[in-house]
């Protein structure tokens, strides 16, 4: 996911667009809960300002995504706008040393830096949908397709003797 920024690098109020899309790795979210279901959509508008780089950016794929109460998968569509700073290392601050994004030439492959920002603004859980019942304690089934008769007061009797055993500690 490569960017050249030459046409905005010397001029104060030049600013340039991007359009990119490119498959972005499963494997690089470490968890088998959430793929990559499209491509990532990144739309980018590079302003040059006070000699830095300041980006209006934003964001869009499709996740395949395992709930957590019923394990079943879904969509989970992905949008996010941010903001971020590029500066060429030669001319940057102290502060801009730390945060911005430093380019060394022209060219410059932001993969790395959009992957980020997806990592920070995913959800810590994923759950289907709000109203999700989940699987059944006792009888294991997924609650939103099949309704059990397990109540919610019936302890299974494997597990009756542990808490008799536990209030009894
Ligand atoms: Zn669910
Ligand atoms: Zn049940």
């Amino acid at each position: 996911m490569k960017v050249n920024v030459a046409q905005v690098r010397y001029k104060e109020g030049e600013s340039v667009h991007f359009d990119l899309m490119e498959e972005f790795s499963s494997l690089d979210l470490e968890t088998e809960a959430l793929s990559f279901q499209t491509p990532v959509h990144v739309q980018l508008q590079v302003n040059n300002i006070n000699k830095m780089l300041l980006v209006y950016g934003n964001i869009q794929t499709e996740f395949k995504a395992t709930c957590g109460r019923c394990l079943a998968t879904y969509v989970y569509p992905f949008s996010l706008s941010f903001q971020d700073e590029w500066v060429f290392r030669t001319q940057a601050t102290e502060d801009l040393l730390e945060t911005a994004l430093l380019l060394d030439k022209d060219e410059v492959d932001i993969k790395e830096r959009i992957f980020e920002q997806i990592v920070l603004a995913l959800p810590m859980k994923f759950i289907c949908s709000a109203e999700c019942q989940g699987l059944c304690p006792t009888c294991g089934v997924n609650r939103n397709l099949t309704p059990c008769h397990c109540g919610e007061n019936d302890i299974n009797p494997r597990f009756a003797a542990l808490s008799k055993w536990q209030s009894n500690d």
